[in-house]
C-alpha cells in the first residue's frame, strides 16, 4: 500500500499536479530546484517541502522536469527507496526510459514513463491524459498516484512506449498548428472573417483541438499566454523525428513541421508560448491571424 508520495519539479505542470495528491495521501513530499516554490506549495496545498534525499524515500515518487537528460542527472546523484516506483511524467527520450528502468530495476525500483497531455489546465482540473510506458504490476501499484491527477491512465506498452506516443502526439500538434495557420492566413488574404471561419470548421470536419481552443484562445485572441514553452515543443518534435529515423520510415510532413519549429524556435523571443510558432509564418506572409 502506498503510504507517501513524493513529486519533484514544480513547474508549469509540476506545481498544479502536485496540488491534488494531499486528497489522497497522508504524507506528500514536494522538492524543488529553487526550494522557495516547494515552501511555497507547502503554505498552499498542505504538502511537506523536504530536502532531495528525503523526497526519493517515497513510495511513489513522481518526477516533471523540461528533459530526460534533467531526470537522468537528478536520479544519478540520489539513494531511492527499495521497493519504490518512479513515475516519470517529463516529456522525455524513450532510449533514456528504457535506460533507467533496466539501471532502476537491479536497485529493486520501478520506473515507469509516464508522460501527460492536457495542458496546465488539465493539471488544475485533473484531467491529464497519462500514457505510461513500463512493467504492468508497477503501472497497476502506480494506478491510484496517477488516478490522482488525470482522468485517462493508458498503459501503452514497455519501458519507452509511453514517451514515444507522447512525443508523436506532440508532432501532431505541430503540424496542425502550423497547417491551421497557413489555411487561415489563406482565408485572410481572400478577405474571410477569421471567427465566422472558425465557427464553420468548429462544425465540420477539419477541426481539432488547435481550432478549438489554440487558435481562439492564443492566437486569433493576440495573448499568445506562456502556459507550454516552445523549447519545449521544439524537443518533442526532436524526439519524435528522431523515432521515425529510428524506425527507417519516410515521414515528410513530420520532418518538415520538425525544421520549421525549430526554426521558429531560434526566432522566437525568449519565454514564448509554443503557440508563438505561428509568428514566423506571420513574418513571412506579413498577414497578422486576428
Ligand atoms: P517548466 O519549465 O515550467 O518547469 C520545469 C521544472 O523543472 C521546474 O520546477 C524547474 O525548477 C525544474 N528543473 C529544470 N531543470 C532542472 C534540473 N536540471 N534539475 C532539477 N530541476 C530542474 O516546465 P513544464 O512544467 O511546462 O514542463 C515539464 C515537463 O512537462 C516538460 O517535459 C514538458 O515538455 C512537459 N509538459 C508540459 C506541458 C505544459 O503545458 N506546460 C504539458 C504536458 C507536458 P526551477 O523552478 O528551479 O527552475
Amino acid at each position: 500500500m502506498t503510504q507517501s508520495v513524493a513529486f519533484i519539479g514544480l513547474g508549469a505542470m509540476g506545481y498544479r499536479m502536485a496540488a491534488h495528491l494531499p486528497k489522497y495521501f497522508e504524507k506528500v513530499y514536494v522538492w524543488n530546484r529553487n526550494f522557495d516554490k516547494a515552501k511555497q506549495h507547502a503554505t498552499e496545498f498542505g504538502t511537506l517541502a523536504v530536502e532531495l534525499a528525503e523526497a526519493v524515500q517515497a513510495d511513489v515518487i513522481f518526477s516533471c522536469l523540461p528533459t530526460s537528460d534533467d531526470v537522468e542527472t537528478l536520479i544519478d546523484g540520489v539513494n531511492i527507496k527499495s521497493g519504490a516506483i518512479w513515475i516519470d511524467c517529463t516529456s522525455g527520450v524513450p532510449e533514456a526510459a528504457r535506460r533507467l528502468a533496466e539501471q532502476l530495476k537491479i536497485q529493486n525500483i520501478d520506473f515507469l514513463d509516464a508522460p501527460v497531455s492536457g495542458q496546465t489546465i488539465g493539471a488544475e482540473n485533473a484531467t491529464l491524459t497519462f500514457m505510461v510506458g513500463g512493467d504492468v504490476s508497477a503501472f497497476e501499484r502506480a494506478y491510484p498516484a496517477m488516478a490522482a491527477v488525470g482522468k485517462l491512465i493508458q498503459h501503452v506498452g514497455e519501458s519507452g512506449a509511453g514517451f514515444a506516443v507522447k512525443a508523436i502526439n506532440n508532432m501532431l500538434l505541430a503540424v496542425n498548428l502550423w497547417s491551421v495557420a497557413e489555411g487561415f492566413s489563406t482565408l485572410k488574404a481572400h478577405g474571410v472573417n477569421l471567427d465566422a471561419a472558425l465557427n464553420c470548421i468548429n462544425a465540420s470536419s477539419g477541426k481539432s483541438m488547435v481550432t478549438e481552443t489554440i487558435f481562439p484562445q492564443r492566437v486569433l485572441s493576440r495573448e499568445f499566454p506562456v502556459t507550454f514553452a516552445l523549447p519545449l515543443l521544439a524537443k518533442d518534435t526532436g524526439i519524435a523525428l528522431n523515432l521515425v529515423h529510428e524506425a527507417k520510415l519516410p515521414a515528410p510532413i513530420l520532418a518538415l513541421t520538425q525544421s520549421l519549429i525549430q526554426a521558429a524556435n531560434l526566432t522566437a523571443e525568449p519565454n514564448s508560448d509554443f503557440s508563438s510558432a505561428v509568428k514566423m509564418y506571420e513574418e513571412w506572409t506579413k498577414i497578422t491571424l486576428k
